[in-house]
């Protein structure tokens, strides 16, 4: 395949927190289908990636999908998974209202959800093994419960692409396997899905493609090449820095 079939291309994509530049210039580019783990240490950047890519946060160069450059507003067919612990559970909301809110890129005007959006609410919440959940306060869910919430809701999005920032953490050995389950049957039907993960067990077992990232890309590609020795130490160390963008 060429960059041309790419679902995605992320072309000199840098950020900074005011002076602090916490990511500079990272380019690559992701086909339909492809499963893609983002390895690197605390503060490498992996959510600040995700965030520039999925428009929630000012970033310079240029995100294109499916071959058009796309602004920060209309990026629908990227869905970002956050962090457990970056969710914000005192907002009095139910399990079958967040999954819900993807379906609102179908709908022009007042959003007022049809039937077809109700069932496949049910199909989403099914498919994270969330049956029967649909009136669960947000609140009450466990943090892997809510993560599995957040992947229904970007899977009623029915985005191209989803980001999940560390969503193998603090998951039970049940339910990392079911994840990954999931993972490998989406990508069969062609969505792409990068995970932010520190387990490079994991990732040399069940992942093709790696980015190793530390304020910068390091390295790109399959996980036997770029997790070995010298490339982990260069991952690692202090002083792989961001270079001013
Ligand atoms: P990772 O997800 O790899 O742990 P982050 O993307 O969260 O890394 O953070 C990258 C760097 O940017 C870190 O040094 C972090 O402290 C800094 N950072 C993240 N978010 C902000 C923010 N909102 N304001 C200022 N600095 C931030």
């Amino acid at each position: 395949m060429t960059s041309a079939d790419a679902v995605l291309a992320v072309q000199d994509v840098a950020v900074s927190y005011g002076d602090f530049p916490a990511l500079s210039s990272t380019s690559f580019v992701v086909q339909p289908g492809e499963l893609i783990a983002v390895v690197g240490p605390n503060g490498a950047g992996k959510s600040t990636l995700f965030q520039a890519l999925a428009g929630f946060i000012d970033h310079k160069g240029d995100v294109i999908v499916h071959g058009e450059h796309c602004h920060h507003l209309e990026r629908q067919a990227i869905a970002y998974i956050p962090q457990q612990s970056d969710v914000d559970l005192r907002f009095p909301i139910t399990v079958a209202e967040v999954v819900m809110a993807g379906r609102r890129r179908f709908h022009t005007g007042r959003f007022r959800p049809l039937v077809a959006d109700h069932a496949r609410v049910n199909e989403c919440l099914s498919l994270v093994d969330l049956n029967d959940m649909n009136d669960r306060s947000l609140s009450t869910l466990s943090g892997g419960q809510v993560q599995r919430v957040l992947l229904a809701r970007a899977l009623a999005q029915e985005a191209d692409i989803l980001m999940l920032d560390e969503a193998l953490s603090g998951v039970d050995a049940r339910h990392t396997e079911d994840l990954i389950s999931l993972f490998a049957t989406l990508c069969a039907q062609g969505t792409s899905i990068l995970v932010s993960t520190h387990d490079l067990h994991l990732v040399r077992t069940h992942f093709n493609r790696c980015l190793a990232l530390n304020g910068r890309l390091i390295g790109d590609g399959a996980p036997a090449d770029e997790l070995t020795g010298t490339q982990l130490e260069r991952l690692f160390s202090r002083t792989t820095s961001p270079e001013p963008s």
